[in-house]
């Protein structure tokens, strides 16, 4: 009898834990409270259990900033964000470390490297801080000269724990670093958390280039973004450093406190630009399924939509630090669980975050003729186990079990899909029904009898 109840109390546990939001495990309201009181002035909840429960609104708060399903509910993609990596400063605006104008009075500023970490080499840390400073440099007056001995404006040191300010390390993961905003004494210092293990450039560690850069935003007056992608967004995400670039929301914020550089002409650099699901113009690139949830491709951004109704908004490069931006399709092989992205002749293959080996291949490795010059759209039928390319006015049917073309291809789109008469931009499935995006209209067509059924506006598919 005793065996059987403590199996039955293990079994329930394991309901709670996989039941969803509620009831939520209290070890999660109490990550999630120590959250909203680091980045959002929680000050205290429930005192002695009779004070108001703030914790909704903050919450709410937390999810509105994130983008996330504004739900005042600890559900599991706001504690999965919570769980990210970030930097120690508060995503509230008014923290109290910023006073009222944090901005140098100075263009000509110092830094000193005070101590390094034993994860890279003292040359690997030298040339990140500079390079991490350079990336404001480039855009403002701002000049940095490095010192080795006294007081600098900008005092860079790796420290764990407590290390003489109030804000307290956390030990590996969570809270990465944390800057002060300009000022006097502590003013514009940048702490980095050496219980991480940083990196020059690879994904294993903490990219130390990409944190720094961050928190010397920070240290130059700027507080946190909510535009995903943006180098001042409050989580860590690995991207490529030698691809690297500021958004434009980054050189907005620090243009408005310094202005621009003057010293060289204006680079125009193609800044990522966060596109807006509300945008009635809106174009996708690709759409397609991934293990469950479905994926929305434009420019260098991608929505994630989950089956509970979430979306979040990433940068492509943080999912898939080696896939290419701009792509012109996308499809899942639920078999093989492998996502192919296409961009111009090239296809690349993803089954965790990393590309396949031997991929890019080029649109040959499909069977697929020279004069195919790229896929514009892609999906793929678990029904019938084929895919299908679509390129101009055509489309070929790919056998995914036999891995080869189909006999009689290309097929002209109008013969395929009446109404279809020019180029598809993106292609999708969801049951039987088959969705082809041409520019902001979308097809829906029945997959078995091939009859439409209605024509959509492309922003049916994410909330707005
Ligand atoms: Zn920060
Ligand atoms: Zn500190």
């Amino acid at each position: 009898m005793r065996i059987h109840r403590q199996l039955g109390f293990l079994a329930s546990l394991v309901l709670v834990i996989h039941a969803g939001p509620i009831p939520q495990p209290v070890v999660d309201y109490g990550i999630a409270e120590n959250y909203l009181k680091s980045f959002y002035e929680l000050e205290y909840n429930r005192p002695n259990l009779s004070g108001p429960d703030r914790l909704p609104e903050k919450l709410k708060e937390m999810q509105k900033f994130f983008r996330l399903k504004v739900t005042g509910k600890l559900d599991k993609e706001t504690l999965a964000v919570m769980k990210k990596p970030r930097c120690g400063v508060s995503d509230v605006a008014a923290y109290s470390t910023f006073g009222d104008s944090p901005k140098w009075p100075i263009n000509r500023l110092t830094y000193r490297i005070v101590n390094y970490t034993p994860d890279m080499s003292v040359a690997e840390v030298d040339d990140s801080i500079r390079r991490a400073l350079k990336v404001w440099a480039d855009v403002t007056p701002l000049k940095f000269t490095r010192i080795y001995r006294g007081t600098a404006d900008i005092m860079i040191s790796f420290a764990t724990r407590d290390h003489g300010d109030a804000s307290h390390f956390d030990g590996p993961q969570g809270i990465l670093a944390h800057a002060f905003a300009p000022s006097s004494g502590i003013g514009g210092d940048a702490h980095f958390d050496d219980d991480e293990v940083f990196s020059f450039r690879s994904s294993r560690g903490i990219v130390l280039f990409l944190v720094a850069a961050h928190e010397f935003g920070h240290s130059l007056g700027l507080f946190h973004s909510d535009v995903p992608g943006a180098l001042m967004f409050p989580t860590y995400s690995f991207r490529d450093p030698g691809r690297f670039s500021l958004t434009s929301d980054d050189i907005r914020g620090i243009q408005s406190l310094y202005g621009p550089n003057r010293d060289r002409t204006p680079i125009q650099p193609e800044l990522p630009m966060a596109p807006n699901a509300c945008d009635p113009n809106l174009i996708f690139d690709a759409v397609t399924t991934f293990r469950g949830e479905t994926m929305f491709f434009k420019d260098s951004f991608v929505w994630r939509s989950s089956p509970s109704g979430s979306v979040t908004q990433h940068l492509i490069s943080n999912l898939w630090p080696n896939a290419p931006d701009n792509i012109d399709a996308a499809y899942e092989d639920p078999v093989e669980k492998i996502l192919f992205l296409f961009k111009g002749k090239q296809v690349w293959a993803f089954k965790s975050n990393i590309v396949e080996p031997g991929y890019p291949k080029p649109l040959s490795s499909f069977g697929l003729p020279p004069s195919v010059t790229k896929v514009s759209a892609a999906v793929h039928d678990k029904i019938s186990g084929k895919t299908l390319l679509f390129f101009d006015i055509y489309y070929y049917s790919y056998n995914e079990m036999m891995k080869k073309m189909d006999k009689g291809n290309p097929k002209r789109l109008a013969d395929g899909f009446p109404a279809v008469t020019g180029e598809v931009t993106a292609a999708h499935l969801i049951g039987d029904n088959i969705y082809l995006f041409r520019g902001t209209k979308v097809y829906e067509f029945s997959n078995s009898s091939r009859t439409l059924l209605r024509v959509l506006n492309n922003n049916n598919f994410l909330p707005c």
